[in-house]
C-alpha cells in the first residue's frame, strides 16, 4: 500500500470515527457514521470539480490541493507543461524543415492520398505558377494538365523522372520526380534542368556532326585501302602487313561511324518511330542467317519461335537490336556453343530472348553493359570487332517501342539477353489467345 492511499485510508477512519463519536453522542451512531462518509465523499467530488474547472482552463495554475487531490493536480499539471514543451519542440523543428524547405532552388509540392495540394515551397509557385492559399486543396492534375504529366502521375511508377517543359514557358525545361510516402501520399520534386537539356543536345548534336563530317573521309581512304591490298602482292612483306592493320582498323572506324550515327539518330530523334506490322520469325530467320554466317556454322543457332506473334514497329531499328543481341552471343561465346532466339507472347506481352551457354557476365558488370562504349574486356571486344554501343543501341531501339532489356547471366553457365515489349505494341492480326 503506498504512502498515499494510506493517508487517504487514514483520513477516512478519521471520518468515520468523528461522525460515529459525535453520532453516539447524540444517541444515533449509525447517523453519525452516515454523515461523516458523505462528508468524505462529498469532499471528493468538491475536487473532482475543481479538477474539472481546471482541465476546462489548462493554461491557469492548478488548484491547490493536499493529499491525493493534490498529488492528482500536480501530476497533471506536469504532464501539461512536458507535452507543451514537446509541442513546441515539434512545432519548431516543422518550422526549420518548412523554412529550408523554402530555401530550396528546386520545387517541393506535397499532395495528399487523394491527389489534392497539400503544401508547397516559393519555388514550386515560381516553377509551376501554382497560386497560395488559393490552389490549396485542388487536384495537382487540375493545375498541371499535360497529358505527359499526367500518365506519369498516374502510373505510380516513379523510379525514372520526367522530363517535360515547363507549363509557363516552353523554352525551359522541368525535371518532375514523384516519391511516395505514407498512406498513398505523394512528393512532388521539381528542377529547373533547362543547362542541363541544353548541354546534352549539344553533346548529341556534336557527336552526330563530327560522326557525319568522319563518314566521307573514311570511306576514301577505307576505298584507297582496299584498292592498295588488291595490288599488296607486288609490295615488300613489311608493307603488307600495315596494309592489312591500316584496312582491318578503317573498317573499325567505320563500323564505330556507323553506330554513332545511329545512336544519335535513336537518341535525338523525339519522334516516334515509324511504325509497320512486322513478322517478326521472318526477321528472325533472316538474321539466324546472317549470324550462321558470321559464326561460319560453327555456332548451332535454334529458334524457337511463334510465328503467328508480330509487332509493330521500325523494321530497321528491331533488325539493328535483334542483330547485335545475336552477333555478340556468336562473339562473346567459344565455337560449338549453342545459341537460342526465342520469340514468344504471354499475359504481360511479346518477348524475344537470345540465350548463349558462353562465358557468362560477371554480376558487377551487368548494370553497366548498356552504357556507351562499355566493355567489359577491351582487349576481346576490339577483337571481335565490338564497339561497345551495341547494347546502348539496344536499349534506346527498345524505349522507342515502349519496351525494355533484360540481362541475366550466371558466369560459366551463360547469359540471356530478353527483350520485352508491352502487349500494347504487338500486331493484332496476327496475335492471339489475348482477343487483342
Ligand atoms: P561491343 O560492341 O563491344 O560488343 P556491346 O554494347 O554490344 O559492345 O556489348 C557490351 C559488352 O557486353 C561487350 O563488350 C561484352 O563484353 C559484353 N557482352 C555482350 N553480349 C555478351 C554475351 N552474349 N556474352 C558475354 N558477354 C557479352
Amino acid at each position: 500500500m503506498t504512502n498515499l492511499f494510506r493517508k487517504e485510508v487514514h483520513s477516512l477512519i478519521i471520518y468515520l470515527i468523528s461522525g460515529g463519536l459525535m453520532g453516539w453522542l447524540a444517541g444515533f451512531p449509525n447517523i453519525g457514521l452516515l454523515l461523516g462518509t458523505l462528508i468524505f465523499v462529498v469532499k471528493y467530488l468538491w475536487q473532482l470539480q475543481r479538477l474539472l474547472g481546471w482541465l476546462k482552463q489548462p493554461e491557469k495554475e492548478p488548484p491547490e490541493a493536499k493529499g491525493v487531490w493534490g498529488e492528482v493536480f500536480d501530476g497533471i499539471y506536469h504532464y501539461q507543461r512536458h507535452q507543451k514543451s514537446n509541442q513546441l519542440n515539434l512545432k519548431q523543428i516543422l518550422d526549420r524543415i518548412q523554412d529550408s524547405s523554402q530555401a530550396l532552388r528546386d520545387g517541393v509540392v506535397m499532395i495528399d492520398n487523394k491527389g489534392n495540394l497539400e503544401w508547397w515551397n516559393t519555388a514550386a509557385e515560381k516553377l509551376l505558377g501554382l497560386r497560395s492559399p488559393s490552389d490549396l486543396g485542388y487536384p495537382l492534375t487540375h493545375l498541371l494538365r499535360e497529358p505527359d504529366f499526367v500518365d506519369y502521375y498516374e502510373s505510380q511508377h516513379y523510379l525514372e523522372p520526367l522530363i517535360h517543359a515547363s507549363p509557363l514557358n516552353e523554352e525551359r525545361s522541368l525535371e518532375f520526380q514523384i516519391t511516395m510516402f505514407g498512406e498513398n501520399e505523394r512528393l512532388l520534386l521539381v528542377r529547373d534542368v533547362t543547362k542541363m537539356q541544353r548541354l546534352e543536345v549539344m553533346r548529341q548534336d556534336f557527336v552526330a556532326n563530327v560522326s557525319h563530317e568522319l563518314r566521307t573521309p573514311l570511306t576514301v581512304l577505307s576505298g584507297y585501302l582496299e584498292t592498295f591490298s588488291d595490288h599488296a602482292d607486288n609490295l615488300p612483306a613489311k608493307w603488307q602487313r600495315g596494309l592489312t592493320l591500316m584496312r582491318q582498323q578503317s573498317v573499325r572506324m567505320q563500323q564505330l561511324v556507323e553506330d554513332l550515327l545511329t545512336l544519335s539518330s535513336l537518341e535525338t530523334s523525339h519522334f516516334e518511330p515509324e511504325l509497320e506490322p512486322l513478322d517478326v520469325a521472318e526477321l528472325l530467320e533472316s538474321i539466324q542467317r546472317d549470324a550462321l554466317a558470321l559464326s561460319s556454322g560453327q555456332h548451332p543457332i535454334l529458334l524457337e519461335v511463334d510465328k503467328d506473334l508480330g509487332v509493330y514497329g521500325s523494321e530497321k531499328e528491331l533488325r539493328s537490336a535483334f542483330s547485335n543481341l545475336v552477333f555478340n552471343a556468336v562473339r562473346y561465346t567459344s565455337a560449338g556453343t549453342e545459341i537460342t532466339l526465342r520469340w514468344y507472347q504471354n499475359a504481360e506481352g511479346a518477348h524475344l530472348e537470345v540465350k548463349d551457354k558462353g562465358q557468362g557476365i560477371d554480376p558487377a558488370a551487368l548494370p553497366h553493359l548498356t552504357e556507351r562504349f562499355y566493355r567489359i574486356d577491351k582487349g576481346r571486344s576490339s577483337s571481335t570487332g565490338g564497339t561497345g554501343l551495341g547494347l546502348a543501341i539496344v536499349k534506346h531501339v527498345l524505349l522507342r517501342h515502349q519496351g525494355h532489356l533484360e540481362v541475366t547471366s550466371k558466369p560459366n553457365v551463360g547469359s540471356c539477353f530478353t527483350c520485352h515489349f508491352p502487349l500494347s505494341v504487338i500486331n493484332c492480326s496476327k496475335a492471339h489467345g489475348l482477343g487483342g
